[in-house]
C-alpha cells in the first residue's frame, strides 16, 4: 500500500534505510519480494527475554543463545520446584506421561544449551525449505518452537495433545540428545495472556516474526495465510508498515477438542524465508 499512497516516503526508506539499519527506529518496510526493500526487526529483538544471550555484532545474523527453561510454571518442573504447578487447565485426560510405543516417558523438562543464528535481514526465499523435528524458532521468552509434526514426522495427534500443559508446552522424551527439551507446537497461552493476542510471540529460524492469533482485534483464520501459515501486514509494533510474519493459529478454550483440527498452529510445514541454523 505504500508503494500507491506514498511513493516518496517508500523511495526515502529504500534511500535511507541501509543507514539506520540497526537504531529500531525506522521499522521495518515492506517485504522485500522484489528486493528493494529491507526487513529489519531490531524493535522485536528488543523484546527477546529469559534469553543467555542475545549477539548483534553480526553483519549477516544475530545469534540467540538459550536454556530454554520457560519463565511460567509447568507441571513439567519436578515436584517441588519453586515453578511446578499442578495441571490446571482444561483437558480432562492430560497427563505428564506419554506412552512411546509401549515405553513410559514422563520426564521433567531439563536446562537446554541452544543457539540460534537467524538471518538479521530476512528475505523471502526461492526454495522454502522444510522445517524439521526439534526447535524451527524462539519464542520471546527464550523458550523454543517446534513444528505441528511429531518425532516420526506424523501429525500430532492425541498423545501429543493430552501432553500439553496449561500453557500449551512439554518436553520432548527423556532418551538421545536434547533430551526433555520443553518447546510448544500450539499457541503460548503465558505469552497471549500476558502480552496479548495481537502480540509478537517470537522468530522462526528463518527470521521473520511470529504473532498471536488476532490482529486488530480480528481473528486469525488460515484462510487469510499463505501456506506457510503468515501474511503481508502492519502488526502492533509496525503500525504503519507492512511486514511479512507469521500468525499462531488460535486454540479454543477446549484444548482437547479443537487442537486436532487446527494444524497448522505455528507455521505450514515450510519456512517463508531463508533458515538459519540452530544447534
Ligand atoms: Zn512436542
Ligand atoms: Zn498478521
Amino acid at each position: 500500500m505504500n508503494k500507491v499512497i506514498f511513493p516518496y516516503a517508500l523511495l526515502l526508506m529504500v534511500v535511507y534505510g541501509c543507514n539506520k539499519i540497526d537504531d529500531g527506529t525506522t521499522g521495518s518496510v515492506s517485504s522485500n519480494t522484489d528486493g528493494t526493500t529491507t526487513n529489519n526487526f531490531s524493535k522485536l529483538y528488543a523484546k527477546m527475554y529469559n534469553i543467555v544471550s542475545f549477539d548483534s555484532s553480526g553483519t549477516a545474523n544475530v545469534k540467540i543463545k538459550t536454556t530454554d527453561v520457560p519463565d511460567h510454571k509447568s507441571p513439567f518442573f519436578p515436584v517441588g520446584h519453586a515453578k511446578y504447578e499442578v495441571y490446571n487447565g482444561d483437558n480432562p485426560n492430560f497427563s505428564t506421561a506419554i506412552n512411546l510405543m509401549g515405553t513410559l516417558s514422563d520426564p521433567d523438562l531439563l536446562t537446554q544449551n541452544i543457539t540460534f543464528t537467524i538471518p538479521r535481514y530476512p528475505e523471502v526465499s526461492s526454495t522454502h525449505s522444510s522445517t524439521t523435528g526439534g526447535p524451527i524458532g524462539i519464542a520471546r521468552n527464550g523458550v523454543v518452537f517446534f513444528n505441528q509434526y511429531n518425532g516420526n514426522g506424523s501429525a500430532l495427534d492425541a498423545l501429543e495433545i493430552n501432553n500439553a500443559d496449561q500453557y500449551l508446552g512439554h518436553p520432548t522424551p527423556l532418551a538421545g540428545n536434547g533430551g526433555a527439551q520443553y518447546h510448544y507446537h500450539y499457541e503460548p497461552k503465558f505469552l497471549t495472556s500476558t502480552y496479548g493476542n495481537s502480540a509478537f510471540m517470537g522468530f522462526l529460524l528463518d527470521g521473520f516474526p511470529v504473532y498471536g492469533p488476532y490482529e486488530n482485534g480480528t481473528k486469525i483464520t488460515q484462510s487469510m495465510l499463505d501456506s506457510y501459515n503468515g501474511h503481508v501486514s502492519a502488526t502492533e509494533d509496525y503500525p504503519n508498515d507492512k511486514i511479512y510474519h507469521y500468525h499462531v493459529i488460535s486454540s479454543s478454550s477446549s484444548v482437547a477438542t479443537s487442537l486436532t483440527t487446527a494444524a497448522p498452529y505455528i507455521n505450514g510445514g515450510k519456512y517463508y524465508g531463508t533458515k538459519g541454523t540452530v544447534n
